[in-house]
C-alpha cells in the first residue's frame, strides 16, 4: 500500500507565544524529524528559538494545527501498549493531595487503562476527559465542549507542550473552573535541558516552558501558583498547582513583579558573595602578618579574587595538581597536593586555616588534609567558597576536626 508523506506546513515566522514579541528570535538548534504513522508518514521541520523579550524557548514557526490533529489521530493508536512514561505511584499520590471525594475532575489527554485512571473513576463524583483524537477514548473532544463553572479539579500532564494556542487554552480553562478549583500542571522543564538534552528533539513539543514563563503565563489569565515543584510522576519535568485569583483581588496580578526579579536576586547574591570574599581576604591578611599560613585548595576565578588584593606572601599557599596554573599567582606558593605536607614540614610553618575555592574540592581534597602537619596541629578553621552552590559559603565549625 502506497503511503502519504504528509510534509509540515509552517506558516512563516510566528510571534512568541507568551509576549507577542516579533524581533528576532535566538535560534538554538534545527533538525528534521520522519515519523510514520498508521496510514501516513510525517516530515517535522524542527527550528527551536528563545524570545529575547520574556526568554520563552518555543518552536518557530510553528506548524499547522490541522496538520497536527491529523497526525495525533494517525500516530496515537501505536501508543496505547499499556507501557506509561510516568510514574503511575507518584500520580496518584500528587492527585491524593488535591482531589475531594464527590469533586468534578476534568483532565486533558487520555489515560485509560491506568491505575491513575482507576483510582480517579473511584474518588471523583464526575470525570472528563477531554481528547480531540477520536482514536483514544474521551468524553468531550475539546474544553469548549465542557459546561462552565462545573470543574474543581483540572488536570494536564504533559499536553500544554504540545498546544499551539496555550494562552488561549488557559483563557477558556478559567471559565468552565469553579470557584476555588485547582489546576495541576506537569510539563518538561526546560531549566533541566542540559541533563536531558532529548527534549531539544522532541518534533511535538511547541512549547519548552521555565518555571517563569510557565508561572506568568497562568499568572497573566488570573491563576495565582500555589505550589511548584521539580519532583512529579514524570522524569525531568516540573509540578506546578494554580487557583484561580478571587474576586477583588485582581491587586495581586497586578502588583506581580515582572522585573527580573530572579536576576535581581542573583545581583544581591553576588553583592553578598564579594562580601564574603572581602572578609576572607581581611583574615588571610591578619594570619599572614603573624607568620600563620594560609592554604586554599583550587586555582581558579575565587583564588584568584582572594589573592587580588593581597600582598605578595610566603605564608598563603596555594594547592592546585594543574601545575601550568602556578603562573596565574606569582609572588604566592602555588602546589599539588601530594607535596604540601613536606613543604609545610620543610618551611616549619604551622596552618591553621584552610580555604576550598569549590565545593567539589571540599570533598575531594579533604582526604588530603588528613595524616598531614594541618591536622596534627590540632586547630584548623574551614571556609568553603563557591558561587555555583548553594549556600555558596559556609564555615566549618571552629575547632579540632582530628
Ligand atoms: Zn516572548
Amino acid at each position: 500500500m502506497r503511503r502519504n508523506l504528509v510534509e509540515f506546513i509552517y506558516n512563516g515566522k510566528d510571534a512568541c507565544p507568551l509576549c507577542d514579541e516579533k524581533s528576532s528570535f535566538q535560534s538554538f538548534f534545527s533538525s528534521k524529524k520522519l515519523v510514520h504513522g498508521v496510514s501516513n508518514d510525517y516530515l517535522f521541520s524542527i527550528n527551536i528559538v528563545g524570545c529575547p523579550n520574556c526568554r520563552h524557548v518555543f518552536l518557530n514557526p510553528i506548524p499547522d494545527e490541522d496538520q497536527l490533529l491529523l497526525y495525533y489521530s494517525d500516530c496515537f493508536p501505536k501508543n496505547t501498549s499499556g507501557c506509561f512514561f510516568y510514574d503511575e505511584k507518584k500520580r496518584i499520590a500528587l492527585l491524593e493531595g488535591v482531589l475531594k471525594e464527590g469533586d468534578t475532575y476534568c483532565e486533558i489527554g487520555s489515560n485509560a487503562n491506568s491505575l491513575v485512571d482507576k483510582y480517579i473513576s473511584l474518588k471523583a463524583k464526575k470525570v472528563i476527559m477531554i481528547e480531540p483524537n477520536e482514536q483514544c477514548r474521551s468524553d468531550v473532544p475539546d474544553l469548549d465542549s465542557v459546561h462552565p463553572n462545573s470543574i474543581d479539579v483540572f488536570a494536564a500532564f504533559g499536553v500544554l507542550e504540545h498546544l499551539i494556542n496555550v494562552r488561549g487554552f488557559i483563557q477558556t480553562l478559567k471559565t468552565k473552573l469553579k470557584s476555588g478549583a485547582q489546576v495541576i500542571v506537569e510539563v518538561p522543564n526546560v531549566d533541566e535541558y542540559d541533563h536531558n538534552f532529548t527534549n531539544l528533539l522532541f518534533w511535538e513539543h511547541v512549547h519548552h516552558f521555565s518555571r517563569e514563563n510557565l508561572v506568568s503565563l497562568f499568572e497573566e489569565v488570573g491563576f495565582r501558583a500555589t505550589s511548584w515543584s521539580r519532583s512529579c510522576s514524570a522524569p525531568l519535568c516540573m509540578l506546578a498547582t494554580f487557583e484561580l485569583v478571587a474576586d477583588g483581588d485582581e491587586a495581586f496580578l497586578q502588583n506581580r513583579d515582572l522585573t527580573f526579579q530572579s536576576v535581581r536576586n542573583g545581583v544581591e547574591k553576588i553583592r553578598t558573595f564579594q562580601q564574603c570574599l572581602n572578609e576572607i581576604c581581611e583574615s588571610i591578611q591578619r594570619r599572614a602578618n603573624k607568620n600563620q599560613a594560609t592554604i586554599i585548595y583550587g586555582a581558579n576565578e575565587i583564588t584568584s579574587y582572594l589573592i587580588g588584593s593581597l600582598a605578595e606572601s610566603d605564608n598563603v599557599i596555594i594547592i592546585d595538581d594543574d601545575r601550568s596554573k602556578k603562573h596565574m599567582f606569582s609572588g604566592f606558593e602555588c602546589l599539588p597536593a601530594v607535596e604540601i605536607d613536606g613543604f609545610l614540614r620543610s618551611r616549619n610553618l604551622v596552618v591553621d586555616y584552610a580555604i576550598f575555592s569549590s565545593h567539589h574540592l571540599s570533598s575531594v581534597f579533604w582526604k588530603n588534609l588528613q595524616g598531614t602537619s594541618l591536622i596534627e596541629s590540632g586547630h584548623i578553621e574551614i571556609d568553603v567558597l563557591d558561587y555555583k552552590f548553594d549556600p555558596f559559603f559556609y564555615r566549618f565549625n571552629q575547632g579540632s576536626l582530628t
